[in-house]
Order: C-alpha cells, then sequence, then structure tokens
C-alpha cells in the first residue's frame, strides 16, 4: 500500500491529547479550541460546522398540475407512471413557459427537478412534430447517463429515441447509434465535438438545445467548446439553459444565443446547514487509513462517499478498505465507462456503501441517502470542498462531513 504513516508531534502535546482517542471524545473538537490553521490555503475552521436543526419547510403549493399542461397522452400517461403528483417549483415554471416555445434559463441545482423540467415539453414537442430533434449537453458522462435514463421513463411506450455521447465509452457504438436515427442526443462537450468533426452530428439541425449544469461545464473549462457548438445552431431554435448559479459568461451565454428568456430562479436551502461539519486529525491515529477505518466501523457512516484528489489514491484506497472488510468500489478517470457505471449502480443499490471517488468523476451525482462525505484529501479550494460536501445531507435529510487534516 502506498499510504504513508502520518507524522507525529507537529501539534501541541495538548492539542493532541484533546484529540486522542476519536472513539472516546464522541467526535471532534470544537471550532472554538482551536487556532488558525490552514491547509491548501483553507482556514480549516471551515470544515467544521454544526448542522441547523431542520425545520420543517411550508410546502410548495404548485400554481399547476401536470393535467394542466395540456400534454400528449402518452407522456401524460408516463408522467403518472412515475408518480409525479405535482410539479416542482422549477417544473411549475419553466415548463409552461418551456411549452410556449420561449427560451428558458433555470437557476436551480441538483435535486430540484430539473431535469423533467426540460425532459417534459421537449418529449411533447418531438411528438407533436416528429421532425423535431434535441441536443442536451452535460458536463459528465454519468449525468448523461441519469437524463437518458429519465428520457427512457418517460418515453416508455412511444417510438422516441435517444443517443448517449459521452467521452471514455466506445465511440463506434455512440455513431450507430446516431446513424439508426434518434430525436435526441445526450452527450457531454468533447465527445459532441469530435462526433461533428467526423461529420456524425450536425448542430446546424439543431431544433432544440439544452445545457444542463452550465455552470460546471464553465469550470471544467467547455464554456468556448459550447459558444462553438451554438454558433452553428439554428437562430430560431429553442434553448433550455440550467445552472446552479449565474456567473458572467453564462450570462453572456444567455445574452449572445438566447432571444427574451423566462429566467427562473428556484431558491433550494443551502445544504451546507444540513450537514454537520467536523475536522479529524491524521495524527491521531498511527496511519491515516487507520483513522479511516476507524471511522468506517463505528457503525453510523452508512453510506459513503470518500473524496480524494489523485485518481491512484481513489484506487488504492478503495482496494485497502475491501482488504480490510468494507464494500467499497471506487470511480475516477481512468476507469472505463461501463465499470463506472457498474461501480454507480452498486452504490446506489447499496450493494457497496462506500464510493471512493475523484472530483471530476463524482460531479453531478444525484444519489440519495448518502450519510456522510469524507475527505481523506483535503480540496484544492474552498469551492470544491462546498461541492464535495453537498452530496450528503440532501433533500432535508442531515449529513456528515469528516476533513482529515
Ligand atoms: P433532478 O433535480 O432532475 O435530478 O431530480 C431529482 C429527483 O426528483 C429525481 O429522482 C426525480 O425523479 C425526482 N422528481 C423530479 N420531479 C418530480 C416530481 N414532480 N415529483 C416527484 N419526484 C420528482
Amino acid at each position: 500500500m502506498a499510504f504513508k504513516p502520518a507524522k507525529r508531534g507537529r501539534r501541541s502535546e495538548h492539542a493532541q491529547q484533546k484529540n486522542r482517542n476519536y472513539k472516546q471524545a464522541g467526535g471532534h473538537a470544537g471550532k472554538n479550541q482551536r487556532k488558525r490553521i490552514m491547509r491548501n490555503g483553507i482556514d480549516i475552521s471551515k470544515f467544521i460546522n454544526k448542522a441547523e436543526p431542520i425545520k420543517e419547510a411550508a410546502p410548495y403549493i404548485p400554481t399547476h398540475t401536470f393535467a394542466d399542461f395540456n400534454l400528449h397522452e402518452l407522456l401524460q400517461k408516463n408522467i403518472i407512471a412515475k408518480n409525479y403528483v405535482n410539479p416542482s417549483p422549477i417544473q411549475d415554471n419553466a415548463i409552461p413557459a418551456a411549452l410556449e416555445g420561449r427560451d428558458v434559463v433555470g437557476i436551480a441545482n441538483t435535486g430540484t427537478g430539473k431535469t423533467a423540467a426540460f425532459l417534459i415539453p421537449i418529449i411533447n414537442k418531438i411528438l407533436e412534430n416528429p421532425s423535431e430533434t434535441a441536443l442536451i449537453i452535460t458536463p459528465t458522462r454519468e449525468l448523461a447517463i441519469q437524463i437518458d435514463k429519465e428520457f427512457a421513463s418517460f418515453t416508455k411506450g412511444i417510438s422516441l429515441f435517444s443517443a448517449v455521447c459521452v467521452g471514455g465509452a466506445p465511440m463506434f457504438q455512440q455513431i450507430k447509434n446516431i446513424r439508426k436515427g434518434c430525436h435526441v442526443v445526450i452527450g457531454t462537450p468533447g465527445r459532441l465535438i469530435d462526433l461533428a468533426e467526423r461529420g456524425e452530428i450536425d448542430f446546424s439541425g439543431v431544433s432544440n438545445v439544452v445545457l444542463d449544469e452550465a455552470d460546471k461545464m464553465l469550470d471544467m473549462g467547455f464554456i468556448d467548446d459550447i459558444a462553438r457548438m451554438l454558433e452553428v445552431m439554428p437562430e430560431d431554435k429553442q434553448s433550455l439553459f440550467f445552472s446552479a448559479t449565474f456567473p458572467k459568461k453564462i450570462e453572456n451565454l444567455v445574452q449572445s444565443f438566447m432571444h427574451d428568456p423566462e429566467i427562473i430562479t428556484v431558491k433550494t436551502r443551502d445544504t451546507s446547514k444540513n450537514i454537520d461539519q467536523d475536522v479529524v486529525y491524521t495524527t491521531d491515529f498511527p496511519t491515516k487509513i487507520d483513522g479511516l477505518h476507524t471511522i468506517l466501523s463505528e457503525g453510523e457512516a452508512k453510506k459513503v462517499i470518500i473524496f480524494a484528489g489523485m485518481k491512484t489514491t481513489v484506487h488504492d484506497l478503495a482496494l485497502e478498505l475491501e482488504r480490510r472488510g468494507h464494500r467499497a468500489g471506487s470511480i475516477h478517470g481512468d476507469k472505463r465507462h461501463r465499470e463506472r457505471q457498474q461501480i454507480l449502480e452498486a452504490f446506489k443499490k447499496n450493494d457497496i456503501s462506500i464510493l471512493v471517488a475523484t472530483d471530476v468523476a463524482a460531479r453531478g451525482l444525484d444519489i440519495p441517502e448518502v450519510t456522510h462525505v469524507i475527505n481523506y484529501e483535503i480540496p484544492n479550494s474552498y469551492d470544491t470542498y462546498v461541492h464535495r460536501i453537498g452530496r450528503t445531507g440532501r433533500a432535508d435529510k442531515k449529513g456528515f462531513a469528516i476533513t482529515f487534516v
């Protein structure tokens, strides 16, 4: 194993004593007792915070029902089959605007029901006019596949076809799916451009475009690729952009490529408030992996995502945890696409209880019931930290975030 024992003796005897036995202390040292200590340029006291008591939010009263939208009968049937009774706030506002043919900007994050907010109007439009096409651009392959699954459930029993075009998966199969004829292409920017350069996709024929998690695509450096794709698309296409935040560069895209969009902002509870955040000192255990093993063995951490920066660390860590009797799997950029999907499915279905991941591999993941996020390695920015810990404490459930410092 590549894990080196942590160096001892760097902190004061007092501090070591305070944290000596993580288990006995029943947790971690308090924020007020600690001096300002920096890691990766982040004050570690920012990793410590008590979750606020969860207040029952007033239920949202939608102004529409799904029946009000006058959707195609088969689509309506599938919505009922999915047990969707009331539209979520983003759906309540975005679906009628999109059905009218308007461009829509939805400021909404994962978990708000944004996928159905763009899929429902697009599917309805294609059912009314099968010559319509849609291109859905997402930052990650995982998100593309998640959207495709939703698409399949909304189009059950309907002859509408989709093709997922993402990197890390064989291109020939994707080309085959496109050539067979599909109404909707869901893909990541790099692969989509690659396919266009090979003449397999023609962006000038796209009548509807969705940008999902536009701000993530900006973070990942895809913004110029996206602008290149949008430039080729017809002027009169319908555009639906979704983003958790609305930075200047996204605003510029909206101004350059959209026509009088309906802008909808959905306020969601700041996930960090649902999350108990604390730190663990590496030096309190013989080795860092021992510390992790102790936390995982305590029984509270039932469904855990562990973050590390390097692909090799992620890989080695999952193997070592398995060796120590934990049910763990890993996802990172070097894993084959199919393998990543299998591991995600296993985690979702609780066949494994620990997912070790790099930041990029974990982007956009919406996995319910994650009890703990553990930062085995400190993220490179506070922003990444907030993103990581947002994988727990979802849907107004309490979550725990533990950071090794
Ligand atoms: P999303 O934000 O699109 O990732 O959706 C989050 C979760 O909410 C998914 O599991 C959806 O299937 C579910 N969902 C979306 N809209 C509704 C709705 N109107 N009623 C019930 N569940 C929904």
